[in-house]
C-alpha cells in the first residue's frame, strides 16, 4: 500500500512519508480514535448561528431556522442532557438536507475548571454565554453535507485570495507559505472526509466512499496531498511541544472511570520514546520569525489567520460551520503553542489553554490522522480507478 509518488521528506518537516504513515497507523490513529470518544473530548462549544462579518446581506443568515434547538442549557430537563440521537425528522436543515444539520447533545458536567483566555490567533470569543451551543461531536461526523455552489466557493476564495494572495508569486516569505500550506492541508482533509463518507444514493440513503471525488479534488494535485501531511506534522509538533502541559491538565467531567481513561489515553498518545524514535521534531518552528521584520510579520500573519477564523461564521451549512470553526480553532491553538514567546522549558508554567482549544486541537489532529490514513490506504485504488488502469 502507499503511493510511491510520496517518498522522501515531507516538505519543510523533519520526517519522511513512510515514517509518518507508520507512526500514524501504529500509534497515533488508534489512540486518537479512542481519545475523541471520551466525554471530555466529545463535547465542543461553538456559536453556530450566523453573524457573518463580511457579507451582511447573505441569505445564509436565514438558515438559522435549521437549528434543532437553541434553548439555554439550564432550561433543559435532566433527561434531555443525556446523549440521545435525534430522529431524522428533527434534523431538517438548510436546503432540506438532514445531513447538514447539527445534532445537539448536552452534558453540563463536562465543562468545569478551565480558563477563558482569548486566543490571539482566532476570532472567537470563548466566554460562556447564551449564544454558545454545546455539541456532541460523535453525533456529528464530518462528512458530505451537500454544501456546495457559490456560498462554499466564496468562502474558500476569500480564505485563499484575501489571506494568502501572494503565495504563488515569488514574493511571499516562508511564513506566508506555511499559512497557505496549513489552509490547503485543512482543505484537503475536509475533501477527504467528504469522499470517505459520501451520500451515494439519496433515494435509498446509501452512504459510502467516493474515491473518484477524492481523486478529483485531492489526489490529482500532489501539492494538496503534501500539504495534508505537512499540516498533520505541524499539529503533531504542537501537541508534542505541549505534551507536559497536556499530561498535567485536568480532564475532569465528573465520571472518574472515564476521566482516568482519558488521562491514560493522553499519556499513551504522547508517549515520548515512541514519538521521538519515529519523528523527533515533526516541524521545526524555531527557524521562523527570524530577522528584523520577524515581530511585524508575526502580527500580520496573526491578523490574516484571525480573518480566516472570522470567515468560518459565513459558512452556510451548520455542520460544515461546526467543523470549520473547530478545525480553525485547532490550528489557531497549534499556532499559539508553537509561537508563544516562551521557550519549551517554560511552557508548563506559562501556557494557558482553554478547554475548548484542547478539544479542538485533539479533534483536529484526529481528523488529519484519519485523512492521512485514508489517503495512504485508498489513494492507490482511487488513482487506479480514476486513471483507468
Ligand atoms: P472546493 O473544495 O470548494 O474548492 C474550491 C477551489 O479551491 C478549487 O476549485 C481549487 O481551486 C481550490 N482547492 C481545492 N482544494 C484545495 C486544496 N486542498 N489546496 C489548495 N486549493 C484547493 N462540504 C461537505 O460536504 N461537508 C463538510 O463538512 C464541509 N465542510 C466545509 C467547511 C468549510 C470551512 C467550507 C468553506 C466548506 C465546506 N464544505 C463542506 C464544502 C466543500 O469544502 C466544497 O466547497 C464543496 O464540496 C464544493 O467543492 P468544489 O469541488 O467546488 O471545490
Amino acid at each position: 500500500m502507499g503511493t510511491p509518488k510520496y517518498s522522501g521528506m515531507v516538505e519543510d518537516c523533519c520526517c519522511d512519508y513512510e515514517t509518518v504513515d507508520n507512526l500514524n497507523e501504529e500509534v497515533l490513529y488508534p489512540s486518537l480514535q479512542e481519545l475523541v470518544k471520551t466525554p471530555f473530548f466529545r463535547y465542543f462549544k461553538a456559536k453556530l448561528w450566523c453573524d457573518c462579518p463580511f457579507w451582511p446581506d447573505d441569505g445564509m443568515c436565514r438558515l438559522r431556522d435549521c437549528s434543532v434547538c437553541e434553548c439555554p442549557e439550564n432550561e433543559f430537563p435532566e433527561s434531555f442532557k443525556k446523549p440521545k440521537r435525534l430522529s431524522l425528522n428533527d434534523l431538517v436543515c438548510q436546503e432540506g438536507k438532514p445531513e447538514a444539520a447539527v445534532d445537539r447533545t448536552l452534558d453540563s458536567k463536562a465543562f468545569t475548571g478551565w480558563t477563558e483566555i482569548d486566543n490571539p490567533w482566532t476570532n472567537d470569543d470563548e466566554t460562556d454565554n447564551d449564544e454558545l451551543t454545546y455539541v456532541n461531536l460523535q453525533l456529528n461526523p464530518e462528512r458530505y453535507t451537500g454544501y456546495t455552489g457559490t456560498s462554499a466557493r466564496r468562502i474558500w476564495d476569500a480564505v485563499y485570495s484575501e489571506n494568502c494572495p501572494k503565495y504563488l508569486s515569488q514574493e511571499s516569505c516562508q511564513e506566508e507559505k506555511i499559512l497557505y500550506k496549513l489552509i490547503s492541508g485543512l482543505h484537503s482533509s475536509i475533501s477527504v472526509h467528504i469522499a470517505s463518507d459520501y451520500l451515494l444514493d439519496e433515494a435509498t440513503n446509501t452512504w459510502g466512499q467516493n474515491l473518484t471525488l477524492m481523486y478529483d479534488r485531492v489526489l490529482q494535485y500532489p501539492d494538496r496531498v503534501r500539504n495534508l501531511y505537512f499540516t498533520f506534522l505541524f499539529v503533531l509538533r504542537a501537541v508534542t511541544k505541549a505534551a507536559d502541559y497536556l499530561e498535567q491538565a485536568e480532564y475532569n467531567t465528573g465520571n472518574p472511570n472515564e476521566d482516568l481513561k482519558t488521562e491514560s489515553l493522553i499519556k499513551q498518545l504522547l508517549y515520548k520514546p515512541k514519538l521521538q524514535a519515529a519523528c523527533p521534531v515533526p516541524f521545526d518552528e524555531a527557524k521562523l520569525w527570524k530577522g528584523q521584520s520577524g515581530p511585524e510579520l508575526k502580527q500580520k500573519i496573526q491578523h490574516q489567520f484571525r480573518n480566516i477564523s472570522a470567515l468560518m461564521d459565513c459558512v452556510g451549512c451548520e455542520k460544515c460551520r461546526l467543523w470549520g470553526k473547530l478545525q480553525v480553532l485547532g490550528l489557531g491553538t497549534a499556532l499559539k503553542i508553537l509561537f508563544s514567546d516562551d521557550g519549551p522549558e517554560n511552557m508548563v508554567q506559562t501556557l494557558q489553554l482553554q478547554r475548548n482549544e484542547v478539544i479542538a486541537l485533539m479533534n483536529l489532529l484526529n481528523r488529519l490522522s484519519e485523512s492521512v490514513k485514508f489517503v495512504h490506504e485508498m489513494g492507490p485504488t482511487a488513482e487506479r480507478i480514476t486513471e483507468g488502469h
